[in-house]
């Protein structure tokens, strides 16, 4: 007797249930995406006891006839696939069938449907997979569907349940989610008798985004578009002995962008507010998350993360979305176009709009300082790896998401009261500002000693420090109207500021239309040689100077390594090196602009930076990623200094190449170079409005 049996269908479903549903949120995604499907245009949520108790979900969809109330809790039974090449261009978000007898299978559940074209309504009544009552209902049009004691089968399952509050947050993050990816739809989530998503029909996206987080959120956002016709279609084509001729000639359709991005000034620690929705399905992509992160790469920090909602359109045949039980993460068909696209497109509207900072916001821009638009709880999607729960205990947010859990869960901002006074304090912008006057003396002193011709201490071309000095004002602070009126404000206008005096010798005052500018003239220098820098060395154009003396620099051996990697790129850019003797370099030649200690420190700079490079050198990315940081040190070292006086001339031309770059909001370690009092700030500061 052999011993191999099939399973019964119970069982079956069970085990399908164990990938699909694995807590109350999954079930909540998996009714709502079937209320999408049927076409509702209203869908509303309660649950009881973060989901746990209950469920119930109520759509006004197209319903079900009484054959398919009953066959929609067979396994594999589905309206929305017939043959395996339907697979192959899925428009809708559930195509497997499996969801409602998977659900069943663990759940006590209450189906009420009707279609609206007949005299009366179904409904189903099935607990654990058996069904227990078939009857009438009198409903209208849509369905509901009510879900309680979620797990009270499998007590394993219950067991790793989380509590009420945690469940809670994750049915209400995917809510969200559903809402801002369908503005024009009405979404309800009710939790007992609170009412904790109510979100009516609106026209654009920026509305609902209005409507769930609020104006503050939005005002730190910026809109993109933009499409791209599709050379060719995805799928390869039939060869043409196989085609048919009647066949009409597939249009290999457009692929569009839509979605919001944060202004440089607004950081985040990690990658949990950055959303991709791809045919208004919420997924997970590494590939897009690197196309994003590469849109931001030298204007914020490399370990900082945007904020960014973005919805990409294309065709059904261009993505494959059969790869993953919950179905949160897909292929594209033409990956490189998909993430060159969104990267292209990111980046050209970040030039394009060239965000002024505002004096507020820039406090925020340490991305420890602006916890805003992180979850309070972890909430992974569900079904992803890392939402298995953990045994007997209830994390707390910040433990289980790190840095590189892709969580996706946007909670709306605590606002706190506005501060009596603006913080029109230039100290608190620049770091190590906040010596005292005597402590930067001391500073100063010590370094003459010690390292003989160095920056001043605050010089640094590091990114810029965690966290924020203390007693700013708390991110939270900036009234979303003031936010608003930034918005407007951009960068394009450098040019023609006028610059009325520097700042002790290191911010430069200029006045323009709307309102008063500091400009930080070491970053601002910094971002002008940057972007100079990349472009002479694209046309192999550098300006080198010999040194009077080769600079002789000594390495240690794992250094000599390091720098034997990127000699080439180093020579492209105008070093000449050469080897003088078994430990040390002779520096012959540089880029203009660039002698001495500040030199040498460059140097060990960019082989300090070099050396946790992971050894994939020949790899074009990882070449990039060499020659900008290169640039961006080059940049820093020979630009402007702080405590540096300036003639008007030489502010009005740094004004003015600054203006010019494409970047001028930030530095390449992503400091904010500009800030703007606008003149709204400035009348409401002195009570004219
Ligand atoms: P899938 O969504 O993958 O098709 P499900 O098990 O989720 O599988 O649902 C099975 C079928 O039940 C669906 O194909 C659909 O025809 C029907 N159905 C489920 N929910 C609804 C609903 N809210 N309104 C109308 N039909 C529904
Ligand atoms: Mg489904």
């Amino acid at each position: 007797m052999g011993r191999i049996r099939i399973l019964p269908d119970q069982v079956a479903n069970q085990i399908a249930a164990g990938e699909v549903v694995d807590r109350p949120a999954s079930v909540v995604k998996e009714l709502m995406e079937n209320s999408l499907d049927a076409g509702a245009n209203r869908i509303r949520v309660e649950v009881e006891a973060g989901g746990r108790r209950l469920i119930r979900i109520s759509d006004d969809g197209q319903g079900m006839s009484r054959d398919d109330a009953l066959l929609a809790f067979e396994r594999h039974a589905t309206s929305k696939l017939r043959t395996a090449s339907d697979l192959l261009s899925i428009a809708t978000l559930g195509f497997r069938g499996e969801a409602l007898p998977s659900i069943a299978s663990v759940a006590r559940v209450t189906l009420e449907t009707a279609t609206g074209e007949e005299a009366t309504g179904t409904r189903v009544e099935i607990a654990g997979g058996k069904i227990l009552h078939v009857d009438d209902a009198a409903s209208p049009r849509g369905t509901t569907l009510a879900v309680a004691d979620l797990f009270f089968n499998t007590p394993a399952r219950r067991k790793f349940l989380r509590a009420e509050s945690t469940e809670l947050a994750h049915v209400t993050a995917l809510v969200t989610h559903y809402a801002l990816a369908h503005p024009e739809k009405h979404f309800e989530l009710i939790s007992a008798t609170h009412t904790i998503v109510s979100a009516p029909p609106v026209a654009r996206t920026a509305e609902r985004i209005y409507q769930i987080f609020g104006k503050e959120t939005l005002a730190q956002l910026l809109p993109v578009a933009a499409e791209t016709p599709l050379a060719h279609a995805g799928l390869p084509e039939a060869p043409p002995w196989k085609k048919d001729p009647d066949e009409p000639v597939r249009n290999p359709g457009v692929l569009r962008l839509s979605g919001f991005y944060s202004k440089p000034e607004l950081q985040k620690l990690n990658r949990n507010s950055i959303y991709i929705f791809v045919n208004k399905r919420l997924i997970r992509d590494r590939l897009l998350m690197h196309a994003i992160t590469e849109a931001y790469r030298n204007v914020i920090p490399p370990t900082s993360f945007p904020v960014v909602l973005l919805f990409l359109e294309m065709p059904p045949e261009e993505v494959d979305v059969n790869m993953h039980p919950a179905k949160t993460e897909v292929r594209f068909r033409q990956q490189s176009l998909v993430h060159d696209f969104v990267r292209d497109s990111l980046r050209t509207a970040l030039i394009k709009a060239r965000p002024a900072a505002g004096f507020l916001a820039a406090l925020d821009s340490a991305p420890a300082a602006s916890p805003s638009l992180m979850p309070p709880a972890a909430s992974p999607l569900p079904g992803s790896p890392q939402s298995a729960p953990l045994p007997d205990s209830d994390f707390p947010a910040s433990q289980s998401a790190g840095a590189d859990a892709e969580t996706f869960q946007l909670t709306p901002r605590v606002p706190t009261p506005f501060p009596d006074t603006l913080p029109f304090d230039p100290r608190v912008l620049q770091p190590g500002g906040w010596e005292s006057q005597d402590q930067k003396a001391w500073g100063e002193a010590a370094a003459a000693l010690f390292q003989p011709a160095s920056l001043p201490v605050e010089e640094g071309c590091s990114p810029s420090p965690g966290s924020a000095p203390d007693g700013g004002p708390s991110p939270a602070t900036v009234t979303a109207q003031v936010e608003a009126e930034q918005a407007a404000a951009n960068l394009n206008q450098l040019g023609s500021l006028r610059p009325l005096a520097q700042l002790r010798e290191s911010f430069i005052l200029a006045a323009g239309d709307d309102g008063l500018w500091i400009i930080d003239q070491h970053v601002a220098h910094e971002r002008v040689l940057f972007e100079k820098i990349l472009r002479d060395r694209q046309v192999e154009k550098v300006q080198r100077q010999r040194l009077l003396m080769p600079l002789l620099v000594e390495l240690k051996p794992w250094q000599m390594v390091v720098f034997a990697r990127i000699a080439e790129e180093l020579a492209l850019n105008g070093f000449e090196v050469e080897p003088f003797g078994p430990q040390t370099l002779a520096v012959k030649a540089a880029p203009v602009g660039l002698e001495g200690a500040a030199l040498e420190r460059m140097l060990a700079e960019v082989i300090e930076q070099s050396s946790s490079d992971s050894e994939e050198p020949k790899q074009n990315e990882y070449l990039t990623a060499i020659r900008t940081r290169i640039a961006a040190s080059i940049a820093c070292h020979s630009a402007i200094k702080i405590n540096t006086a300036l003639d008007p001339v030489r502010m009005g031309w740094l004004l003015s190449e600054l203006g010019k770059t494409s970047h001028p909001t930030s530095c390449p370690h992503g400091r904010p170079i500009a800030l703007l009092y606008s003149w709204k700030e400035i009348q409401r500061a002195f009570h004219r409005i």
